[in-house]
């Protein structure tokens, strides 16, 4: 479902990623953990359209990221080109930027309404059941100011669903939350990987990342330092970097 291919990324003289090369296979839930700093997030964006490729090759289900291929040249896409990519992935990010004056039924419905132009009625059904799905039917009249934290990690994971990606990317979708309220998050995420969603999950979570990820890979300095089953590289990692990264989260 994605493929990363010697992925760099520089800002200035900053070289940020250092040639990721990894594969997320479709329905795998693909862990992602690191030290501040490590370009986590940024690889996300690039996933996401959000940043360009300094050099490398990124595809998503197939589809060269940021380029059309024409025999051996590449195009950049338009930006109208790169928006219809972009429906097609989930993000949620650490903090839950909810649109705040509307409630939560309408976060999720506004860009099935905005962007793919579906009727209001189609869109209101699909919102109630993502709602539902969410542990949130009853809130959905609520305005973000009106829930909690938890809750409103759960509002904008129904709105990312909402248009129905063949991918999500969580970016530390917890970190901001009181503990009490991971717990709920949590089980969402797990529901969603019940469900064959293909996930990629930046977290700290490594309990999350051991009962719930297929894989895990530990990145440091803009490079995968180890990869394997998270069972593997938690209980058993190989290198010192990732030894010591797990000796003060874990
Ligand atoms: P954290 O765990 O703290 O979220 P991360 O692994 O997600 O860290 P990134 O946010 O990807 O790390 O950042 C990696 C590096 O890239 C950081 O040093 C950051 O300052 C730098 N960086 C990110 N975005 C930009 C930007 N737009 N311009 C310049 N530098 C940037
Ligand atoms: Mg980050």
């Amino acid at each position: 479902m994605v493929k990363a291919e010697g992925v760099h990324k520089s800002f200035g003289a900053a070289h940020i990623l250092k040639g990721i090369d990894l594969e997320v296979a479709p329905r795998e839930v693909f862990c992602l953990i690191g030290p501040s700093g490590s370009g986590k997030s940024t690889f996300l964006r690039c996933i996401n359209h959000l940043e360009q490729l300094s050099a490398g090759r990124l595809y998503v289900d197939g589809e060269l990221v940021g380029y059309r291929q024409k025999g051996d040249k590449l195009y950049e896409l338009k930006d109208s080109e790169v928006a219809l990519k972009r429906r097609d992935i989930g993000m949620v990010f650490q903090r839950f930027n909810l649109f705040p004056h509307m409630t939560a039924i309408e976060n999720v419905m506004e860009a099935p309404v905005q962007v793919k132009h579906e009727s209001k009625a189609v869109a209101r059904a699909r919102a109630e059941k993502l709602l539902d799905r969410v542990g949130l039917g009853d809130k959905a009249k609520n305005y973000p100011s009106q829930l909690s934290g938890g809750q409103q990690q759960r509002v904008a994971i129904a709105r990312a669903l909402a248009m129905e990606p063949k991918l999500m990317l969580f970016d530390e979708p917890t970190s901001a939350l009181d503990p009490e309220l991971v717990g709920d998050v949590l089980d969402v995420m797990r529901g969603l990987a019940e469900d064959g969603m293909t996930m990629i999950v930046v977290t700290h979570e490594m309990g999350f990342a051991r009962e719930v990820g297929d894989a895990l890979v530990f990145m440091d300095d803009g490079v995968v330092v180890e990869s394997g089953h998270p069972r593997d590289v938690l209980t058993n990692p190989q290198h010192d970097r990732t030894k010591s990264f797990l000796s003060k989260v874990l």
